[in-house]
C-alpha cells in the first residue's frame, strides 16, 4: 500500500479516528521505524510503514483491523518502541497501530487487589497512581520507564524482580485481545476478569501472549497487584573470580528466602566495561572481577531477616559486601543502565557512539559458564572482524527462587552509522551462533525479548520441534490473510502451497 492524500482508505480511517489520528507525514512515520537495538541504517527505506494511527478504545482498534482486514494490509500493533528484536518494526510498509492513547486506568478495585488499565500505559505512570493506595505493580524491566503493559503482553517480558513476584505473564490476569478480523475476545484464567487460576479449555492467554502482534492487539488488560514493599534491601557484593561469584548467586538463589526479589550476577568483561565507561557506575579496584547483586522487597521486620541471612550465605562464600551507597545506587541504576553511555570504543580505545544490542536467553544455572565462554569467544570474533562491535560484558539474572533457569544477556555495542552490507552480515551471523550455543545447552534462544531478528529467528523451528507446526496452523487460522505484523517469527511459512487456501480457514 502506498500513501496519497485522499486515498479511500485514509479517508476511511479518518472516519474511524478523527482526522488527527492518521498520521502520513514522513516524520510520524519515520518515527516510528526502529527501535533500540541497531538500526541498519544504510536500509532504513525498507522499514517505512504507509501510515500511523492512535486509536484511542478497543472498539477503535477493532475497527481499524476489520478495514485492514478487508483490504488485505499489513498492521504492526506498537506500544512502548523498546522492544529489543524489531517486533514493532514494520517490515512490509501498512499501518502501525500506535496504542499510547489507550492509556486510562479503568479501575482500581482495592479488595481484589486488582487494577484494569488500557494497555498503552506503563508501569512507572500505573504505581504513581497505585502507590496512594499503597500497592504496586511489579513488573520490573530495565526499560520500567518506558516499555509499556501492551507490549510487555506482546513480548511476554521478564521482571527482574521476578524472583518474588512473577513475570508478565504471571501479572496479567486478563486482558481484551482485538483478532486480525477485527473481532473482540476476552483472555484470561477463566471468563472474569480477576481469576487467578481456572481449569476450562485451552490456556489462551498464553497464546495470546509473547506472540509479537502476530496474532491480534491486546487493549485493555487486568492486573495483579502487590502491598507497596515496606521496605528495600539491595545488598552487593564484589569477587575476586568469576566462578566464586557464580557459585554465590546460585546459593542464594536457591536459599528460598521468601522475599528475595532477585540476583544479577555481573562478569568481569561487564565490570570492566563499567569500570571503563559507564558513568553511573562508581569504579572499583582491578581486584574486582565479578559482582552479585540481590535484591529484597517486602515488610522491614521480614526483609531485614531474610537481608541478614543473604549476608550470611555471601560472606561464607568469600564475598566482599561493597556498602550501601553503592548497593543502591547501582540496583536503582538498572532502570537507566543502557541509556548512560550510548558510546562505546574502537579497538584502539578511541570512544564513538555506539547503540546496543542484547542477546538474552534462558539458560539453566548449571549451564552459565559454558555458555558465557562460548559467547565471549563470538563476540571477541565479531570484534576483531570488524571495528565496528564491542564486547560489553555478560549480564545472568535470576528467574524463581529455584534458580533453576537464568536471563542471560550479553551486550554488545554497535557503531550502527558505521554498518554496511558486509559488517551487517557478521552481525546476522554471529547472532545465529550466539542463539545456536543457546540451543546446545538446552536453554531458549529468548527469555524475554522474543526472536524476530535476522540470524536468531532462523533458529525458531529448530527450539520449537513440532511445537512450531503448530504455530504455523495457528497462525494460519486466527489471521487467515497474514495482515498482523507479517514476516515475523518465518509465520510466512503457514501460508506457502504446503498449507490450504486461506479463505478455507476458519
Ligand atoms: C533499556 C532497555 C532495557 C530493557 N530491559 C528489559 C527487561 O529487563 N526485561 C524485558 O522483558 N525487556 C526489556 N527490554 C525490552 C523491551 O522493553 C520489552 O521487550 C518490552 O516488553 C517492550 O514493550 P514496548 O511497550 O516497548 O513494546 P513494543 O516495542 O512497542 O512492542 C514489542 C512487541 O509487542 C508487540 N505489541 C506491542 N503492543 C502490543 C499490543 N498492544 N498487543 C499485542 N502486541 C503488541 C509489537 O508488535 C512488538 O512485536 C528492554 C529494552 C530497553 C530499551
Amino acid at each position: 500500500m502506498t500513501v496519497t492524500l485522499g486515498d479511500p482508505v485514509v479517508e476511511e480511517l479518518r472516519g474511524i479516528l478523527g482526522h488527527d489520528h492518521v498520521l502520513t507525514g514522513k516524520a510520524d512515520r519515520l518515527n516510528r521505524t526502529r527501535v533500540p537495538a541497531p538500526f541498519p541504517v544504510h536500509r532504513w527505506a525498507e522499514r517505512m510503514p504507509d501510515l500511523v494511527v492512535l486509536p484511542s478504545s478497543t472498539e477503535e482498534v477493532a475497527e481499524v483491523l476489520r478495514l485492514a482486514h478487508a483490504h488485505r494490509i499489513p498492521v504492526v500493533p506498537r506500544d512502548g518502541g523498546t522492544g529489543l528484536t524489531d517486533g514493532a518494526v514494520p517490515l512490509r510498509g501498512g499501518i502501525v497501530v500506535d496504542v499510547k492513547r489507550i492509556n486510562q486506568i479503568k479501575e482500581i478495585d482495592l479488595e481484589n487487589r486488582t487494577c484494569t488499565v488500557g494497555t498503552g500505559i506503563n508501569a512507572l505512570k500505573l504505581n504513581e497512581v497505585l502507590s496512594r493506595h499503597g500497592l504496586l505493580y511489579p513488573d520490573d524491566p530495565a526499560s520500567y520507564p518506558c516499555s509499556l503493559v501492551g507490549g510487555r503482553i506482546g513480548t511476554s517480558g521478564w521482571s527482574l524482580i521476578g524472583s518474588r513476584y512473577g513475570h508478565t505473564r504471571d501479572l496479567v490476569l486478563s486482558f481484551d485481545h482485538v483478532l486480525p478480523t477485527g473481532r473482540v475476545i476476552h483472555v484470561g484464567d477463566g471468563i472474569g476478569r480477576k481469576i487467578t487460576k481456572s481449569s476450562s479449555g485451552y490456556q489462551l492467554k498464553h497464546l495470546f501472549m509473547g506472540h509479537q502482534g502476530t496474532l491480534g492487539i491486546a487493549t485493555e488488560a487486568t492486573l495483579k497487584l502487590f502491598p507497596k514493599p515496606e521496605a528495600e534491601f539491595s545488598p552487593f557484593w564484589a569477587f575476586d573470580d568469576y566462578d566464586t561469584a557464580y557459585r554465590t548467586v546460585g546459593q542464594l538463589a536457591r536459599a528460598g528466602v521468601a522475599t528475595f526479589a532477585g540476583a544479577v550476577l555481573f562478569d568481569e568483561w561487564k565490570v570492566a566495561y563499567l569500570r571503563r565507561d559507564d558513568e553511573a557506575y562508581i569504579p572499583q579496584p582491578a581486584s574486582v572481577k565479578a559482582l552479585v547483586c540481590a535484591a529484597l522487597y517486602g515488610y522491614e521486620d521480614e526483609v531485614r531477616a531474610g537481608g541478614g541471612r543473604l549476608m550470611r550465605i555471601a560472606r561464607s562464600m568469600g564475598a566482599r559486601y561493597l556498602g550501601d551507597e553503592i548497593s543502591q545506587g547501582d540496583w536503582a541504576a538498572r532502570h537507566d543502565r543502557y541509556a548512560t553511555p550510548l558510546h562505546g570504543r574502537t579497538r584502539s580505545g578511541q570512544v564513538v557512539p555506539m547503540s546496543w544490542h542484547c542477546e538474552d536467553a534462558a539458560i539453566n544455572y548449571t549451564n552459565l559458564p559454558a555458555v558465557r565462554l562460548a559467547w565471549h569467544e563470538i563476540a571477541d570474533r565479531l570484534r576483531r572482524a570488524s571495528d565496528v562491535f564491542d564486547d560489553w560484558g555478560m549480564f545472568a539474572y535470576t528467574n524463581g527462587a529455584t534458580g533453576a533457569d537464568y536471563l542471560t544477556e550479553i551486550d554488545i555495542g554497535i557503531w550502527e552509522q558505521r554498518l554496511d552490507d558486509a559488517a551487517w552480515a557478521a552481525w546476522v551471523a554471529a547472532k545465529r551462533d550466539l542463539a545456536a550455543v543457546a540451543l546446545a545447552h538446552g536453554g531458549s534462544i529468548s527469555a524475554c525479548h522474543g526472536s524476530c531478528r535476522e540470524g536468531e529467528v532462523d533458529l525458531v523451528p529448530e527450539e520449537l520441534g513440532g511445537g512450531f507446526d503448530v504455530m504455523l496452523a495457528i497462525k494460519r487460522a486466527i489471521d487467515p490473510h497474514n495482515i498482523m505484523n507479517p514476516g515475523k517469527y518465518l509465520l510466512d511459512r503457514a501460508y506457502s502451497d504446503a498449507y490450504p487456501d486461506p479463505d478455507g480457514a476458519p
